[in-house]
């Protein structure tokens, strides 16, 4: 794609980056193939290549209308376009770009609206009292400590998880307790910076990466194997620290470290003897998050876990589609992420489950307020209480 981006931009880190990636798109369309928001209104301007000639427009022209924003917003930043695209476009941090640009031209209202959701969620004293009302799970089993410790990992343990459904961090520390892996929790008194940073408050959301990097260097100074997320959503945000930073910037390196030391819990436990978990139950849906396959580029992958504790999952229709929740969308796009919720459920509901499971507190959180089928985290699965 051919581009007349003005020098004052183009001179920027952002101008240069977004020029790079307008033109390394062949405006073939076959990203609109898989693209949720295309495919339930059939516009092209709900479809990837429809938000990137937006963007171009905003870059080239400074033409911003409410549609563009309204176009750009109901983007779920899924990522399954560029699952799709034979051209490696990094759609991704393109509609970043294009949000923070068209980010002025947003009513006062949605303004207000979008800045009041983003404390709330991020405050933890604010958010825990709400999240008292609405808790997913709680814990039941005794904690395990590691007999003996063959490895150090540090665990993310989210801002809102610990709140909603704690036992799923629960879980896991026994899990990885129980193959001797010793954990080290964060104290992590605030975001991974993935709703600022896709609620376009760059600066807010660059602090929290900042202090989230510093924190987290050291502890991997201190010999920590790997960083684990038990959340794709914050996982995927973490593992992209690296591409926030130009390569002369004095975070960049210490950015890159964290980044590939960072592991989704399926990947971590891919490479381990799991013969000593216990199976909890069979007649499983998986839901796969967009930021496990698309985002981190991970298909497939907690099926592979689970298969090697004997636990079989059926293939459903449309995996590769988002469930509607996709961070905060699911409070500002209602009617879409509802819309995408209920096809979703009757893709996993066709098996007629015991249990649907997935691989992001998000979409958990989503999906069990759409069905009485109970919801897990798929780690959940993996009872070792009768080990402890
Ligand atoms: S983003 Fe990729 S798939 Fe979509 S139009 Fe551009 S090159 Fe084609
Ligand atoms: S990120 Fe998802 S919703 Fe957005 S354009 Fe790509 S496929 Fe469509």
């Amino acid at each position: 794609m051919q581009t007349k981006i003005p020098e004052q931009i183009i001179n920027t880190p952002q101008g240069k980056k977004a020029d790079e990636i307008l033109r390394s798109c062949v405006h073939c369309g076959f990203c609109s193939a898989t693209c949720p928001t295309y495919q339930i209104s059939g516009n092209e301007l709900d479809s990837p290549r429809g938000r990137i000639y937006l963007i171009k427009s905003v870059l080239e022209k400074n033409q911003v209308s409410k549609d563009t924003v309204q176009y750009l917003d109901q983007c779920l930043t899924c990522r399954a376009c560029e699952t799709t695209c034979p051209s490696g476009v990094e759609y991704s941090q393109l509609i970043d770009i294009g949000r923070e640009l068209a980010e002025p031209k947003r009513a006062w209202w949605q303004k207000l609206y979008r800045a009041g959701v983003r404390q709330l969620l991020t405050t933890p004293v604010l958010f825990n009292s709400v999240a008292l009302f609405v808790q997913h799970s709680s814990i039941n089993t005794p904690a395990i400590t590691p007999s003996a410790v063959t490895a150090r990992v540090l665990l993310l343990t989210g801002c809102v998880q610990p709140a909603l459904a704690p036992n799923i961090n629960h879980t896991t520390k026994n899990v990885l307790a129980t193959l001797g892996v010793e954990v080290v929790e964060t104290t992590q008194t605030q975001c991974c910076g993935a709703l600022e940073h896709h609620l376009s408050a760059q600066e807010k959301a660059l602090q929290q990466i900042k202090s989230n990097i510093d924190a987290w260097s050291e502890l991997i100074n201190s010999g920590i194997e790997a960083i684990i997320s038990t959340a794709s959503g914050c996982g995927v945000m973490v593992k992209d620290y690296k591409t926030l930073f130009e390569k002369n910037d004095p975070y960049y390196q210490k950015a890159l470290l964290v980044s590939e030391k960072t592991q989704d819990i399926a990947e971590y436990l891919l490479g381990k003897d799991l013969s000593v978990l216990r199976v909890k139950a069979n007649n499983i849906s998986y839901h796969a998050p967009c930021t496990l396959q698309h985002g981190q580029k991970l298909p497939g992958i907690v099926e592979k876990v689970l298969a090697k504790v004997d636990i079989q999952i059926s293939p459903i229709t449309d995996s590769h589609l988002c469930c509607g929740s996709a961070g905060s969308y699911s409070i500002f796009q209602p009617t879409i992420s509802k819309q995408l919720r209920k096809n979703k459920l009757q893709h996993l509901s066709a098996s007629n489950p015991d249990i649907i499971v997935t691989a992001n507190i998000g979409c958990l959180m989503h999906l069990s307020s759409g069905t009485d089928i109970p919801v897990k985290h798929w780690i959940e699965l993996l009872d070792i209480s009768e080990n402890a």
